[in-house]
């Protein structure tokens, strides 16, 4: 189920708060910068800022709202792992967190669902099996609050 240590694999490990436990208490992580304040996603060697080295860990929050977002209709170029063959349509957007970062994110959600400013939420999931057939975790947030439209589908 896990890796070797004991731990999840990841598609990146800087972007996780923990890689053990309950992935519902899985949060994003990230660095605010000491000098102005500027929040990043990940590990960054200075701030994206104001180049300052001097930058402080952060867990981000699991809640924001939908700052933008649109629909991929092709297929990505590269080690897409999503649905494939068929290739299936899929949301974008950027979810704006309290500290003030807008993070770039897969939505879980029907296409015409998103609107800008509606709530979303955190959920790390498994995306894929790596080639030891651990899961290997990812990011995507996901309306807060079902739509209409999904309840009426229920
Ligand atoms: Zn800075």
């Amino acid at each position: 189920m896990l890796t070797a240590n004991g731990q999840y694999a990841t598609i990146r490990d800087d972007f996780f708060s923990t890689r053990e436990g309950p992935l519902a208490d899985i949060r994003l992580a990230g660095t605010i910068c000491n000098a102005c304040g500027e929040p990043s996603l990940g590990t960054v060697p200075a701030c994206q800022n104001c180049q300052s080295p001097d930058l402080r860990p952060a867990t981000l929050s699991r809640e924001g709202k939908l700052f933008s977002y649109t629909v991929v209709r092709n297929r990505p170029p590269g080690d897409y792992k999503g649905p494939d063959n068929p290739f299936v349509p899929f949301p974008v957007g950027l979810v704006e967190l309290p500290e003030g970062i807008r993070v770039l994110s897969v939505l879980d959600c029907a296409l015409d669902e998103p609107h800008v400013g509606m709530a979303m939420v955190l959920d790390v999931y498994e995306l894929y099996r790596n080639e030891e057939g651990a899961p290997v975790l990812s990011y995507r947030f996901r309306p807060a609050t079902p739509s209409t439209n999904s309840e009426e589908k229920r």
